[in-house]
Protein backbone atom coordinates (compact mmCIF):
# COMPACT_ATOMS: atom_id res chain seq x y z
CA UNK A 1 0.00 0.00 0.00
CA UNK A 2 1.00 3.66 -0.90
CA UNK A 3 0.87 4.84 3.20
CA UNK A 4 3.10 6.38 5.24
CA UNK A 5 5.90 3.99 4.73
CA UNK A 6 5.81 3.82 1.37
CA UNK A 7 6.54 7.80 1.57
CA UNK A 8 9.36 7.17 3.81
CA UNK A 9 10.52 4.26 1.31
CA UNK A 10 10.54 6.76 -1.44
CA UNK A 11 12.52 9.30 0.38
CA UNK A 12 15.27 7.35 1.06
CA UNK A 13 15.69 5.62 -2.21
CA UNK A 14 15.47 9.45 -3.55
CA UNK A 15 18.55 10.16 -1.56
CA UNK A 16 20.29 7.17 -1.90
CA UNK A 17 20.01 7.28 -6.30
CA UNK A 18 20.14 11.36 -6.23
CA UNK A 19 23.62 10.56 -4.12
CA UNK A 20 24.56 7.80 -6.81
CA UNK A 21 23.85 10.59 -9.47
CA UNK A 22 25.45 13.33 -7.38
CA UNK A 23 28.22 13.71 -10.30
CA UNK A 24 26.25 13.32 -13.42
CA UNK A 25 23.70 15.84 -12.23
CA UNK A 26 26.64 18.08 -11.82
CA UNK A 27 28.23 17.48 -15.05
CA UNK A 28 25.06 18.21 -16.51
CA UNK A 29 24.68 21.59 -14.64
CA UNK A 30 28.07 22.64 -15.38
CA UNK A 31 27.51 21.93 -19.63
CA UNK A 32 24.09 24.33 -18.88
CA UNK A 33 24.22 26.04 -15.64
CA UNK A 34 27.04 26.57 -13.04
CA UNK A 35 27.72 22.60 -11.77
CA UNK A 36 26.02 22.99 -8.53
CA UNK A 37 22.70 20.39 -8.59
CA UNK A 38 23.80 17.31 -7.67
CA UNK A 39 25.58 19.10 -4.99
CA UNK A 40 22.48 21.22 -4.14
CA UNK A 41 20.05 18.30 -4.56
CA UNK A 42 22.56 15.73 -2.47
CA UNK A 43 22.84 17.88 0.44
CA UNK A 44 18.97 18.45 0.81
CA UNK A 45 17.86 14.86 0.66
CA UNK A 46 20.65 13.83 2.59
CA UNK A 47 19.03 16.33 5.31
CA UNK A 48 15.55 14.72 4.92
CA UNK A 49 17.08 11.84 5.93
CA UNK A 50 18.29 13.06 9.24
CA UNK A 51 14.76 14.42 9.54
CA UNK A 52 13.31 11.02 8.83
CA UNK A 53 15.18 9.07 11.42
CA UNK A 54 14.65 11.51 14.22
CA UNK A 55 10.41 11.89 13.39
CA UNK A 56 8.23 9.41 11.83
CA UNK A 57 5.25 11.26 10.40
CA UNK A 58 1.92 9.52 10.36
CA UNK A 59 0.60 10.16 6.69
CA UNK A 60 2.09 10.09 3.19
CA UNK A 61 1.01 13.90 3.42
CA UNK A 62 2.90 13.93 5.98
CA UNK A 63 6.41 13.16 4.72
CA UNK A 64 6.03 15.12 1.72
CA UNK A 65 5.50 18.36 3.74
CA UNK A 66 8.80 17.40 5.74
CA UNK A 67 10.16 17.00 2.48
CA UNK A 68 9.11 20.20 1.11
CA UNK A 69 10.36 22.29 4.38
CA UNK A 70 13.27 20.74 4.28
CA UNK A 71 14.18 21.31 1.04
CA UNK A 72 13.41 24.54 1.15
CA UNK A 73 15.52 25.50 3.94
CA UNK A 74 18.62 23.00 2.81
CA UNK A 75 18.43 23.26 -1.21
CA UNK A 76 18.71 26.99 -2.28
CA UNK A 77 19.13 28.12 -6.10
CA UNK A 78 15.95 27.75 -8.48
CA UNK A 79 15.75 23.85 -7.66
CA UNK A 80 15.28 24.86 -3.74
CA UNK A 81 11.70 26.77 -3.84
CA UNK A 82 10.88 24.77 -7.23
CA UNK A 83 11.17 21.22 -5.20
CA UNK A 84 9.88 22.15 -2.08
CA UNK A 85 6.57 23.64 -3.86
CA UNK A 86 6.38 21.03 -5.51
CA UNK A 87 6.39 18.48 -2.14
CA UNK A 88 4.18 20.94 -0.47
CA UNK A 89 1.69 20.28 -3.04
CA UNK A 90 1.65 17.07 -3.30
CA UNK A 91 1.00 16.73 0.10
CA UNK A 92 -2.04 19.55 0.24
CA UNK A 93 -3.48 17.31 -2.62
CA UNK A 94 -3.35 14.05 -0.38
CA UNK A 95 -4.66 15.61 2.76
CA UNK A 96 -4.86 13.26 5.36
CA UNK A 97 -5.55 10.27 3.32
CA UNK A 98 -3.22 6.98 4.86
CA UNK A 99 -3.17 5.03 1.80
CA UNK A 100 -3.06 7.20 -1.40
CA UNK A 101 -5.00 4.83 -3.97
CA UNK A 102 -4.13 5.21 -7.98
CA UNK A 103 -6.24 8.54 -8.85
CA UNK A 104 -4.90 10.00 -5.53
CA UNK A 105 -1.42 9.30 -7.12
CA UNK A 106 -2.28 11.03 -10.09
CA UNK A 107 -3.82 14.11 -8.26
CA UNK A 108 -0.13 14.40 -6.34
CA UNK A 109 1.93 14.25 -9.51
CA UNK A 110 -0.60 16.88 -11.27
CA UNK A 111 -0.23 19.10 -7.94
CA UNK A 112 3.57 18.70 -7.70
CA UNK A 113 3.52 19.93 -11.68
CA UNK A 114 1.20 22.73 -11.30
CA UNK A 115 3.06 23.98 -8.19
CA UNK A 116 6.00 24.31 -10.29
CA UNK A 117 4.73 26.15 -13.46
CA UNK A 118 3.29 28.11 -10.77
CA UNK A 119 6.15 28.91 -9.09
CA UNK A 120 8.69 29.01 -12.00
CA UNK A 121 6.74 30.39 -15.02
CA UNK A 122 7.95 27.78 -17.39
CA UNK A 123 5.98 26.45 -20.23
CA UNK A 124 6.44 22.72 -21.43
CA UNK A 125 9.68 23.34 -24.48
CA UNK A 126 11.51 25.61 -22.25
CA UNK A 127 13.87 22.76 -21.49
CA UNK A 128 13.12 22.52 -17.33
CA UNK A 129 11.83 19.98 -14.87
CA UNK A 130 8.34 20.80 -16.31
CA UNK A 131 9.60 18.61 -19.60
CA UNK A 132 9.48 15.71 -17.27
CA UNK A 133 6.40 16.77 -14.44
CA UNK A 134 4.55 17.14 -17.27
CA UNK A 135 4.38 13.92 -19.47
CA UNK A 136 4.56 11.99 -15.79
CA UNK A 137 1.46 13.79 -14.83
CA UNK A 138 -0.38 12.88 -18.00
CA UNK A 139 0.75 9.08 -17.67
CA UNK A 140 -0.08 8.96 -14.45
CA UNK A 141 -3.58 10.64 -15.51
CA UNK A 142 -4.11 8.58 -18.59
CA UNK A 143 -2.90 5.05 -16.47
CA UNK A 144 -5.34 5.81 -13.51
CA UNK A 145 -8.26 6.28 -15.62
CA UNK A 146 -7.50 2.80 -17.25
CA UNK A 147 -7.90 1.53 -14.07
CA UNK A 148 -4.29 0.52 -13.28
CA UNK A 149 -3.20 -0.10 -9.74
CA UNK A 150 -1.14 2.61 -7.60
CA UNK A 151 2.08 1.27 -8.25
CA UNK A 152 1.86 0.90 -12.10
CA UNK A 153 0.25 4.20 -11.88
CA UNK A 154 4.04 5.59 -10.34
CA UNK A 155 5.60 3.18 -12.79
CA UNK A 156 3.91 4.93 -15.81
CA UNK A 157 4.93 8.58 -14.32
CA UNK A 158 8.36 7.16 -13.92
CA UNK A 159 8.66 6.04 -17.69
CA UNK A 160 7.20 8.98 -19.14
CA UNK A 161 9.68 11.51 -16.98
CA UNK A 162 12.00 9.36 -18.14
CA UNK A 163 11.68 10.02 -21.84
CA UNK A 164 10.51 13.87 -21.22
CA UNK A 165 13.69 14.27 -19.45
CA UNK A 166 15.75 12.54 -22.41
CA UNK A 167 13.91 14.84 -24.75
CA UNK A 168 15.19 18.20 -23.39
CA UNK A 169 18.21 17.03 -24.76
CA UNK A 170 18.09 18.64 -28.14
CA UNK A 171 15.80 22.14 -26.64
CA UNK A 172 17.16 25.66 -26.23
CA UNK A 173 16.59 26.60 -22.80
CA UNK A 174 14.15 29.71 -22.28
CA UNK A 175 14.14 30.06 -18.55
CA UNK A 176 16.21 29.13 -15.61
CA UNK A 177 20.02 29.58 -15.81
CA UNK A 178 20.60 27.52 -18.99
CA UNK A 179 18.77 30.58 -20.69
CA UNK A 180 21.83 32.53 -20.50
CA UNK A 181 23.19 30.24 -22.78
CA UNK A 182 20.75 30.71 -25.57
CA UNK A 183 21.53 28.00 -28.62
CA UNK A 184 24.15 26.89 -26.83
CA UNK A 185 21.99 24.79 -24.25
CA UNK A 186 21.24 22.90 -27.08
CA UNK A 187 22.90 19.54 -27.18
CA UNK A 188 22.66 18.73 -22.96
CA UNK A 189 19.96 17.37 -20.81
CA UNK A 190 18.29 19.41 -18.89
CA UNK A 191 19.22 18.83 -15.22
CA UNK A 192 16.27 19.48 -13.44
CA UNK A 193 14.45 16.90 -15.74
CA UNK A 194 16.77 14.11 -14.97
CA UNK A 195 16.55 15.00 -11.14
CA UNK A 196 12.80 14.26 -11.65
CA UNK A 197 13.13 11.37 -13.35
CA UNK A 198 15.09 10.23 -10.62
CA UNK A 199 12.59 11.22 -8.24
CA UNK A 200 9.68 9.58 -10.14
CA UNK A 201 11.83 6.32 -10.99
CA UNK A 202 12.16 6.24 -6.72
CA UNK A 203 8.60 6.56 -5.76
CA UNK A 204 7.84 3.73 -8.28
CA UNK A 205 10.51 1.06 -6.98
CA UNK A 206 9.31 2.30 -3.36
CA UNK A 207 6.02 1.08 -4.06
CA UNK A 208 6.90 -1.94 -6.26
P1 LIG B 1 20.51 27.01 -10.00
O1 LIG B 1 20.16 27.14 -11.47
O2 LIG B 1 20.01 28.14 -9.19
O3 LIG B 1 21.96 26.70 -9.80
P2 LIG B 1 19.91 24.19 -9.72
O4 LIG B 1 21.15 23.96 -10.50
O5 LIG B 1 19.80 23.45 -8.43
O6 LIG B 1 19.68 25.73 -9.45
O7 LIG B 1 18.64 23.77 -10.58
C1 LIG B 1 18.59 24.02 -11.97
C2 LIG B 1 17.32 23.40 -12.53
O8 LIG B 1 16.18 24.13 -12.09
C3 LIG B 1 17.24 23.45 -14.05
O9 LIG B 1 17.89 22.35 -14.62
C4 LIG B 1 15.74 23.45 -14.32
O10 LIG B 1 15.24 22.14 -14.45
C5 LIG B 1 15.18 24.05 -13.06
N1 LIG B 1 14.64 25.37 -13.31
C6 LIG B 1 15.31 26.55 -13.33
N2 LIG B 1 14.46 27.57 -13.55
C7 LIG B 1 13.23 27.03 -13.68
C8 LIG B 1 11.90 27.57 -13.89
N3 LIG B 1 11.68 28.88 -14.02
N4 LIG B 1 10.86 26.69 -13.94
C9 LIG B 1 11.07 25.37 -13.79
N5 LIG B 1 12.27 24.82 -13.58
C10 LIG B 1 13.33 25.63 -13.52
MG1 LIG C 1 22.82 25.05 -10.83
MG1 LIG D 1 23.31 27.52 -8.40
Amino acid sequence: PLDAAWAVRWMRGTAQVVSENRALLIDLDRAIGDADHGENLDRGFGAVLLKLDGDAPETPAAVLKLVAMTLMSTVGGAAGPLYGTAFLRAATSLGDTGVVDPSGVAGMIAAARDGIVARGKAEVGDKTMVDAWTPASEAAETAAQAGATAPEVLAAAANAAHAGAVATEPLIARKGRASYLGERSAGHQDPGAVSTALILQAAAEAAG
